[in-house]
């Protein structure tokens, strides 16, 4: 797609610090309701290019455009929240000591974007919206326990939902299915490829099983840059990635 078709397109994106080039001259693009893996060692870059990408630093050289329009650049963390997209850190950050229920309302309750409509909406608007997203991910049966008695991956997907209820257009998730048990990780793939189409998706993973199961596009990140691109079977079987990645 061209760059003003794209979600979002990482246009020549370098950042150093120190002279240390952690992106060099990034480029990749995100099409509306894609769903993309992003791979590399370990000092590829990848967090830095969610950094980059949700404001909390700038590039040094590049640009980084949302929507064909919205320059990323000139927006802080919080006005790229706004503008709608969401980011889950690797380590799950849920309220323990409330219930699953009310993790997703706080969540509901801290967009900006949303808070002013429902605030003067009926309540049933809002909890209807958790219900549906309490079933997609899993946790319906779970709703009135404590988030801190969830499991590990329950915690997850309880996060990736109070993502979801903020109905974000671009979502980054960092290692979402670290730390999971199998059937976890099984139950992570299902929920995501339900959510494939509706809103574009970057996943940025290390568990190489989990990025074939989900079946998409990979993007191959090295030394700042891109190294590959394609699906993963093709990705997979380039010398450059056995050599810098895959081999080791
Ligand atoms: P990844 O997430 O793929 O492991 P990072 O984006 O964390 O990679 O790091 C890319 C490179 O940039 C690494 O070599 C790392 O040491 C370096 N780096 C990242 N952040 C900083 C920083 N704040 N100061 C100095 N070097 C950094």
């Amino acid at each position: 797609a061209s760059y003003s078709e794209s979600q979002l397109y990482v246009d020549g994106v370098t950042v150093s610090f120190d002279g240390f080039k952690a992106l060099n001259n990034l480029s990749f693009t995100v099409d509306p309701g894609e769903m993309r893996a992003i791979i590399g060692p370990n000092g590829a870059g990848k967090t830095t290019m969610m950094d980059v990408i949700t404001g909390k630093t700038k590039p040094d050289e590049g640009r980084v455009i949302f929507k064909g329009d919205i320059d990323l650049g000139k927006h802080d963390e919080a006005a790229v929240v706004e503008l709608g997209i969401g980011r889950k850190f690797q380590r799950p950050s849920v309220f323990e000591n409330h219930t699953v229920f009310d993790n997703l309302e706080l969540a509901i309750k801290s967009d900006r974007r949303t808070f002013a409509c429902l605030f003067d909406r009926l309540d049933g608007a809002r909890r209807d919206k958790i219900d549906a997203t309490l079933e997609r991910i899993g946790l319906t049966a779970e709703r009135d326990r404590l988030a801190g008695q969830l499991s590990h991956g329950q915690k997850q997907w309880l996060e990736i939902g109070m993502l979801l209820v903020q109905d974000p257009e671009l979502l980054f998730l960092d290692e979402p299915v670290a730390g999971m048990t199998d059937a976890e990780t099984e139950g992570t793939v299902e929920l995501l490829r339900d959510l494939q189409g509706e809103r574009s998706i970057v996943v940025v993973e290390h568990d190489m099983a989990f990025v074939h199961a989900l079946g998409v596009k990979v993007t191959v990140l090295h030394e700042g840059s891109v190294l590959a691109e394609g699906p993963m079977e093709q990705v997979q079987s380039d010398p450059r990635v056995i050599e810098v990645y895959l081999g080791r």
